[in-house]
């Protein structure tokens, strides 16, 4: 099936996008990848009269170390983020996510602002984001604004981001000595939907845990953080013990949406499948 007809603009300023979008009154939409958006045209679940290609906006593309502080621009594309070295060192958590993203043709054009705009309750970033405490920044006609990653995802494809908003960016906080992390998803093919997804951080000092922080995707419509089971490893010894009583939190803190991929019970068990996996890894982690 093709899209419904649709008018294409590309402008190279912010302040022609915010008009374009004051002028269409809903019925205009940003294209970054398209690979996305396009699919869901095709499938005439969306039919915008005008798309607005932001690939023309300037600033948008850097990956740029801010202190503590990694800011990446809502335009660089998922194999920008796999074969960026900072992001390697600094953000290792994104980086393990990258290739459970989709298949390279789609990574070659797909963008991290897409994928947070877009807010999937299956994607790997909104987890990853959600995990570490990342920052979305937004911009409109009134200036910019800072959201945090707990205030953004709001539910099914539901997000903090206003119609006249344009994602600019998103900072991740650098990662620190004795943090550990583990991406990890089940999926029926690599490169497909997760049935379950995992973006697991820790802090160890010695074998003592210091925080812990557990986003889930795909069990609910955004992605949750697993807070009983975060809590209760906090201040002990990361052992068989302590994985084991993680795993059974989850019992407690998802309320999994069954879905065409897997029944409730299902995911809560490749839920517990998964932080064991994660939390067994960081455990022989050096
Ligand atoms: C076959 C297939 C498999 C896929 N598998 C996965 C997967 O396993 N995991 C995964 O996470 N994704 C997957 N995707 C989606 C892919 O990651 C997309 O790249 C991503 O979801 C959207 O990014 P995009 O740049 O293509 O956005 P687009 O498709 O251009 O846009 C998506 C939406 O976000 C809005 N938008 C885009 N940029 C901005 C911005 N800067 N500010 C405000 N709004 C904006 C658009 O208006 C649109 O509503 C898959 C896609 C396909 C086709």
């Amino acid at each position: 099936m093709k899209s419904p007809d649709f008018d294409y603009v590309r402008p190279d300023s912010l302040a022609e996008v915010f008009e374009m979008l004051k002028n269409h009154d809903g019925r205009a939409q940003l294209l970054a990848g398209g690979q996305s958006l396009m699919a869901i045209m095709n499938l005439r679940m969306a039919d915008p009269e005008l798309l607005i290609d932001i690939n023309g906006l300037p600033g948008m593309r850097s990956i740029e170390k801010q202190g503590d502080r990694i800011r990446i621009g809502a335009l660089v594309t998922h194999r920008e983020l796999l074969e960026s070295p900072v992001v390697a060192e600094c953000v290792p958590l994104l980086s393990q996510a990258v290739p459970y993203v989709a298949h390279v043709a789609i990574r070659n054009k797909g963008t991290i602002g897409g994928s947070l705009a877009l807010a999937d309750p299956a994607a790997e970033y909104p987890a990853v984001a959600q995990a570490l405490g990342a920052t979305i920044i937004a911009a409109s006609p009134a200036g910019e604004r800072r959201i945090q990653a707990a205030d953004y995802f709001l539910g099914f494809y539901q997000t903090a981001l206003q119609p006249e908003e344009v994602l600019l960016a998103v900072e991740f906080p650098v990662a620190a000595p004795g943090q550990h992390f583990v991406f990890c998803e089940l999926a029926r093919r690599h490169g497909d939907f997760a049935m379950v997804g995992l973006a697991a951080a820790i802090t160890l000092s010695g074998a003592s845990v210091q925080a812990a922080s557990f986003a889930f995707c795909a069990v609910a419509g955004y992605p949750q953080l697993a807070s009983t089971a975060m809590a209760g490893m906090v201040g002990k010894k990361l052992d068989s013990a302590q994985i084991l009583a993680a795993q059974e939190a989850l019992e407690t803190d998802l309320t999994p949406n069954g879905d065409l991929q897997a029944n409730a019970a299902t995911k809560i068990h490749l839920a517990r499948v998964l932080l064991g996996r994660a939390l067994e890894q960081m455990r022989v982690q050096p």
